[in-house]
């Protein structure tokens, strides 16, 4: 047996096994990309669920010509220089995996222009060693990546696709907790050509509102309570369905860890055992929340797709938790006794 080392492509395509599993997982890291740019608009484009083609521009930061060759390579980022830099990270990103990752499955190429060039500038990666090509450009200022014909050369990963419209669906839920994660920030979604949604940034709570309802509908926002606490280094904030409300199906229940979204079993258990008291079957609570905790209580790094987080102090994590939603659903319970007697 001969030991070798991998070439590069290779490495990238098996490191794409853990991040790039759909057309979805390929948006997510992309438009978090053009998130963590400072982008204050994202136009995502879809053909044929995303097998075919997807396309994300944004107006953020750029990258100058002499960056974007690293831009492709594996384990290259500007937002980590140090392992402490991870116990605070701020950015969505911080591996310098996706674009390389993306880029060994696909045909991926990456067009920016950072504010300081008056041209803009297209990389792509080539072969097996992943050549970065260059080729001037048109674009504004800000970065579009198209991504095609997603796992052509790895028919494997191919065979596990849906069809076309079960990929937009999860691109689309993708889409709803992305701008549920940033009210700051408009986002687009077209699918073959015509526009699915166009949710301008948000200045004012109504426009804040108008944008929840798009998300999670009008039966959601007609039943729903405001809540927010400030426990100190934790904070949640959001909104819940009255228990009166609870019982539509499959309600919405997002929940996003200083910025992030997350699916954490340990916050959902909180807010059902909060909801225990006041309704009889505790999946068909429906929430939005945000919980805020100090970088250093939470490790972010425990999966490339940074989908779960783990708490370093879990209990108290899941005691808080379960105080403020249980304290937000006792006022509606007394809000509701008070109309009641009218
Ligand atoms: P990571 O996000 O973990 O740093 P990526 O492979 O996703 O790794 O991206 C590599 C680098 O390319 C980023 O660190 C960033 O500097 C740059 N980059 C990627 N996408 C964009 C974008 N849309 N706008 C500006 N810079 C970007
Ligand atoms: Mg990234």
């Amino acid at each position: 047996m001969t030991i070798q080392i991998l070439p590069p492509r290779l490495a990238n395509q098996i490191a794409a096994g853990e991040v790039v599993e759909r057309p979805a997982s390929v948006v997510k890291e992309l438009v978090e990309n053009s998130l963590d740019a400072g982008a204050t608009k994202i136009d995502v484009q879809i053909e044929r669920g995303g097998h075919k083609r997807l396309l994300i521009r944004d107006n953020g930061s750029g990258i100058d010509k002499e960056q974007l060759m690293l831009a492709l390579s594996r384990h290259a980022t500007s937002k980590v220089h140090s392992l402490d830099d991870i116990e605070s990270i701020a950015t969505l990103g911080f591996r310098g995996e996706a674009l390389a990752s993306i880029s060994s499955v696909a045909r991926l190429s990456l067009t920016s222009r950072p504010p300081t060039q008056t041209e803009a500038w297209l990389a792509y990666a080539e072969g097996r060693d992943m050549q970065v090509q260059l080729k001037p450009a048109a674009h504004p200022v800000g970065t579009s990546v198209e991504v095609a014909d997603l796992f052509f050369n790895t028919p494997a990963r191919r065979k596990f696709l849906r069809a076309d419209k079960t990929e937009f669906h999860h691109i689309d839920e993708l889409i709803k907790r992305l701008a549920l994660s940033r009210f700051d920030v408009g986002f687009s979604l077209t699918h073959n050509g015509k526009c699915v949604r166009n949710l301008p940034p948000c200045a004012t709570d109504a426009a804040k509102l108008k944008r929840l309802q798009a998300i999670c509908g009008a039966e959601f926002c007609r039943h729903v309570i405001h809540m927010s606490q400030d426990g100190g280094p934790l904070k949640i904030a959001g909104w819940l369905l009255k228990p009166a409300g609870c019982g539509q199906q499959s309600p919405p229940q997002y929940t996003f860890i200083n910025g992030r979204m997350i699916r954490d079993k340990v916050i959902t258990h909180a807010v059902r055992q909060a909801y225990a008291g006041y309704v009889s079957d505790v999946g068909l609570t429906g929430y939005v929340l945000y919980l805020e905790l100090p970088f250093d209580q939470v490790d972010v790094n425990v999966h490339p797709t940074k989908h779960e987080v783990r708490f370093i102090e879990t209990r108290l994590v899941h005691d808080f938790v379960v105080q403020a939603v249980a304290q937000a659903l006792s006022h509606t319970q007394q809000s509701i006794e008070v109309d009641s007697s009218f």
